[in-house]
């Protein structure tokens, strides 16, 4: 009796092994995203894979071997606007799944795998780097000492031109300010969602573009993007975006949820190493430095120089960049509340992961809060996202205006004493029009119109403009 059972007892673990080993993971989708240089494959499993990711060539194509799998679903995406001509699969063995990319052009792979966080379950992540991308990045730094006379140029495929910057020379050399713009999230990371399915990651880039329209509409600034579309970039690698577009301020963009719907009201922040100012300040650092376990920050990693430098750099100049953020920060907020309810009147502090660039100061700016239904809807709104833009602008131009980088043009206009004075905005006054004020003010009708995007020249009583920087009219 006693052995019997015994039996029908190691009976059943065995059976329970034999079927824990079958349970294989399945791959249940397959979803892409495109960004400037990069294409991101992600696999969604329903558990922990091995997985391995070669290239072939003649023709290009890229293989993944993701073992202890089988496919669930077939692996559907449009691949429009990527090297990617098609995604077959095939089960090699019961238990190991073999997916093909048919490639256009080669590309150089990057892949590591996720846990599962609150909002997705276990991940295998492909990054397809475009080939040409890296050779145009790593030809950028500086040009040849001498250049090659044209008969000994090899004949090269013609390589696609870089993307044009629009950098007019700007008197005598002077170089403009750079504002690095950087709108949260990205990708399959959406950040803060509202009721009405509205994403923190589509509401930031809006907003981002249109501040980097109205900056690059003013003489002496030039505005950069980190993110130009929908795709996810790891934190670190925003400042270092930032970095290599020389950037003289970092701005990120955000509109958050909070755990209370009634929360409401923008704020800005700047880095804290200490420790939070506020319980709503340590809430928000958390909630945005988890982008990186939705996203992957499997893909970049400091070098020991770089972190040794980073370490250097931290202790001469985090005191004087963090000083220079709280200024801006204090004036970006100062203009938002003339646009929208202020969260905190002051700028707080924490330990936001995208703050952390030594020498570069940097504020994080949160235009409100999308899980207040009625923020989220004036938030998605154009009028409010120009209104915040404006205010946020204004803020920077007057950060700038009293601490011009050394060899700008805005630097050389205050020293050459060639800076408009006077208030940088102007309320209306009865009986005035836009081109009383531009005269008032030496700058154009159409400037005014466009830091103001005045869709008419049609002005209410009591209504602000925001006057552009300019140069005193040359006598
Ligand atoms: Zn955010």
């Amino acid at each position: 009796m006693r052995i019997r059972a015994l039996v029908a007892v190691v009976g059943l673990l065995l059976t329970a092994v034999t079927v824990d080993a079958l349970a294989v993971t399945q791959v249940k989708s397959m979803r892409l995203w495109r960004a400037p240089d990069n294409t991101r494959l992600v696999f969604d499993l329903s558990g922990p894979v091995q997985h391995s990711v070669f290239t072939l060539t003649a023709p290009d194509r890229l293989v993944i071997d993701i073992n202890g799998a089988t496919l669930g679903a077939p692996l559907n995406v449009s691949t429009s606007n990527t090297p990617i001509t098609s995604v077959r699969s095939a089960q090699r063995t019961p238990t190991d799944l073999r997916v093909v990319v048919d490639l256009k052009k080669a590309v150089s792979p990057k892949s590591f795998t996720l846990a599962p966080n609150a909002q997705y379950g276990n991940r295998l992540v492909v990054d397809l780097y475009d080939q040409e991308a890296d050779a145009i990045a790593a030809s950028n730094p500086t040009p040849p000492p001498t250049p090659q006379p044209p008969a000994t140029t090899p004949a090269v495929p013609v390589t696609p031109a870089q993307p044009a910057i629009k950098l007019p020379p700007p008197p005598s050399g002077k170089r403009d300010i750079v504002v690095a713009i950087d709108a949260g999230h990205g990708g399959e990371d959406p950040g803060a969602s509202g009721s009405r399915g509205q994403h923190e990651k589509d509401i930031v880039l809006q907003i981002a573009k249109e501040l980097q329209r109205q900056i690059n509409t003013e003489k002496g600034y030039r505005a950069e993007l980190t993110r130009t579309g929908d795709y996810f970039i790891p934190l670190r690698k925003r400042t270092e975006i930032a970095r290599k577009k020389g950037a003289d301020l970092f701005v990120s963009i955000h509109a958050d949820a909070a755990p209370s719907k009634a929360a409401f009201g923008a704020s800005v922040f700047a880095l804290s190493d200490r420790g939070a100012t506020s319980e709503t300040a340590r809430w928000l650092a958390d909630t945005e430095n988890r982008s990186d376990l939705i996203g992957g920050a499997g893909n970049v990693s400091l070098d020991d120089k770089d972190r040794m430098l980073a370490g250097v750099l931290l202790d001469l100049s985090m005191t004087a960049t963090l000083s220079s953020s709280l200024n801006v920060g204090q004036k970006v907020l100062g203009n938002m509340g003339r646009v929208t309810p202020l969260h905190k009147q002051r700028v707080e502090q924490a330990g936001f992961m995208v703050l952390k660039s030594p020498d570069i100061p940097s504020i994080l700016v949160e235009t409100g809060f999308i899980s207040n239904a009625n923020e989220a809807a004036k938030l998605a709104t154009r009028g409010h996202q120009q209104a915040l833009a404006r205010s946020i602008h204004t803020g920077v131009r007057q950060f700038f205006q009293q601490n011009p980088p050394p060899g700008t043009y805005i630097a050389w206009l205050r020293d050459s004493g060639k800076i408009a004075q006077g208030p940088r905005e102007h309320t209306v006054r009865p009986g005035e029009t836009l081109a009383m004020i531009a005269v008032r003010y030496q700058v154009s009708v159409a400037a005014l119109r466009s830091s103001n995007s005045l869709k008419s020249d049609e002005l209410k009583v009591g209504q602000h403009l925001d006057i552009p920087t300019t140069a005193l009219a040359s006598q």
